[in-house]
């Protein structure tokens, strides 16, 4: 095989099991990966313990060899890199880029969670504060291979952000720019839910002096009832003895055009087709309807 410069990831958290929704990112990621002929790496964003699911890391490493994925190296754990996160923070902090943030969630209230700015100026210690990145008055915009071009203003429509919190733990824009240029990232392949975190994160790739991805947001999945599957809905964890039907639910739900006669074929089977006929350019903008029921 030729060598490729394509580096793709999946970057689970554990604060829940894999659902429909994260199959469908995984699988999108993992076949643009290999169809590239690239690699294709394993993050666990285990930044936050209070939420995290106790025994969710093996159920989703386990979950992911069941349907036939095979990443290239070690897992990554964020948790392993807690000093990367304090040093670049403390960069931008003393760089004035950051400042710390006492304000109360009642002080927040009635500002729909866009930070009025209130400690920017006010020069608060680190120590037991929030620590947010002061955001430019700023349009940001970036073309995603299946969503297009996509704007936001960052001052108007998101804020000085959280980088760190009040009890010390890291946010997950900061951890996930620092682990993708790490990590040599070139393409990153995700769910619909963080389009719009990106411009946070080009503009922290920004002033960290990183390179930019390429991205691509697959759509969210609507179940029947209506809800998307995502970070607040979540479908049940997938089942181990249901690879192949849910693998080629998810190939259907991201355009990909599976032969019938793939039908009960093994996970192994289906992801190799999905490798050799894989075609980003098939993969719907807007949420895709689960077929059926998704147990
Ligand atoms: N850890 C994030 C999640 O599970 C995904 C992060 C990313 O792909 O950038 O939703
Ligand atoms: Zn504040």
């Amino acid at each position: 095989m030729n060598a490729s410069s394509y580096v793709g990831r999946f970057a689970p958290t554990p604060s829940g099991y894999l659902h429909f929704g994260s199959l469908v990112a995984a699988l999108a990621s993992y076949l643009d990966a290999r169809h590239a002929g690239g690699q294709w790496l394993l993050r666990m964003e285990d930044l936050d313990p209070p939420r995290e699911v106790p025994g969710a890391q093996d159920a989703i490493l386990h979950t992911l060899e069941t349907y036939g994925f095979e990443w290239d190296g070690q897992l990554v754990r964020q948790s392993e890199r807690l000093d990367v996160y304090a040093a670049r923070l403390e960069q931008l902090f003393s760089q004035g880029l950051a400042y710390a943030c006492t304000c109360s969630r009642k002080q927040l209230e009635g500002y729909n969670g866009i930070y009025p700015g209130f400690c920017r100026n006010a020069g608060h210690d680190a120590e037991d504060a929030a620590i947010r990145l002061r955001v430019p008055e700023l349009n940001y915009h970036f073309h995603d291979r299946v969503q297009g071009e996509f704007r936001q203003h960052l001052g108007r429509e998101v804020g000085d952000f959280i980088i760190r919190r009040r009890d010390g733990l890291y946010a997950y824009q900061l951890a996930v720019v620092l682990d993708d240029a790490w990590q040599g990232i070139t393409d990153v392949v995700r769910g619909a839910d963080l389009l719009d975190s990106t411009p946070r994160q080009l503009y922290l790739q920004e002033l960290l002096g990183l390179s930019q991805p390429r991205y691509l947001h697959v759509p969210l999945i609507i179940q029947p009832d209506g809800h998307k599957l995502g970070k607040t809905y979540r479908s049940p964890p997938l089942p181990g003895d249901q690879a192949s039907p849910l693998l080629l639910r998810a190939l259907r739900a991201l355009g990909q055009q599976p032969p019938a006669e793939l039908a009960g074929a093994a996970a192994g089977e289906l992801l190799a087709w999905g490798i050799e006929h894989w075609d980003a350019t098939r993969i719907p903008r807007s949420p895709t309807l689960a077929e059926a029921q998704l147990r």
